[in-house]
């Protein structure tokens, strides 16, 4: 399939949507315009149905109320699920990686139950991992060196259908040295940043997924600027 449209859907931004996750449209936006490739943002709302005919699905981050008031409606709702199993693009951050997996631990601890779109499950950890984050990414997805901001108490775990999206170099991730997972063109990972706006590369992986072709390269000499920041900050080169 190849497409020179692509529709966005941005879920929940009323409940999932801390660190300016909501940033991960803009960039989307902005890199398929550059390329020619027109876009239709829709905000869904939780109180809105999710539309089935998106392309690329976004999910932020968010509190732990927020996050299982949100994994309730999207189970009862169904849009994503369905646009899934169509094999649309879905992008989850943190809370909204969480949601993803077939559990997490809610404010208690107590197990909420997830959509199960990613074959993972979250319970949580005895302490909040908080800073900033690197990651080498799947060497089959082509993506650079990740950089990224994690806040979570979560620690997920990978079942077998699912990979680790990539190696931690610095900071926590899943917990067990790896960071985020992925199946198909479902993708969820513990980085803010907005972590599209700090991985251009990461963006184009989800609008290559959609567009369904390669993609021309364009100009990143500033994201590389607030790249190298970041990634000497954190993982100063020898
Ligand atoms: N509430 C989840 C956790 O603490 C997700 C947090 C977030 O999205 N930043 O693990």
């Amino acid at each position: 399939m190849s497409s020179d449209r692509i529709k966005i859907v941005w879920i929940y931004p009323d409940l999932l949507s801390t660190y300016g996750d909501q940033g991960n449209t803009i960039v989307l936006e902005r890199r398929a315009a550059l390329r020619g490739i027109q876009t239709e943002t829709i905000n869904v709302r939780s109180d809105q149905a999710v539309p089935q005919d998106g392309d690329i699905y976004l999910l932020g981050g968010g509190e732990d109320r927020p996050q299982i008031l949100a994994a309730h409606r999207l189970r009862r709702d169904g849009g994503l699920p369905a646009a899934a199993r169509r094999g649309a693009v879905v992008f989850g951050v943190c809370a909204g990686y969480q949601l993803l997996g077939h559990e997490f631990g809610g404010e208690e601890g107590q197990p909420v139950q997830g959509l199960g779109l990613l074959d993972i499950h979250s319970n949580r950890g005895e302490q909040r991992a908080v800073g900033e984050i690197v990651g080498d990414v799947s060497s089959e997805l082509q993506v650079p060196r990740i950089t990224g901001f994690e806040n979570h108490q979560g620690v997920t775990h990978l079942g077998q259908t699912v990979k680790p999206f990539a190696q931690v170099v610095a900071g926590i991730g899943n917990g067990n040295g790896f960071e985020g997972a992925y199946s198909g063109r479902v993708l969820g990972t513990y980085m803010h940043g907005p972590a599209l706006v700090r991985n251009p590369g990461l963006a184009d992986l989800l609008l290559r997924w959609a567009a369904g072709r390669d993609l021309r390269p364009i100009d990143d000499s500033w994201a590389g600027r607030l790249r190298e920041e970041r990634l000497n900050a954190v993982v100063p080169a020898t």
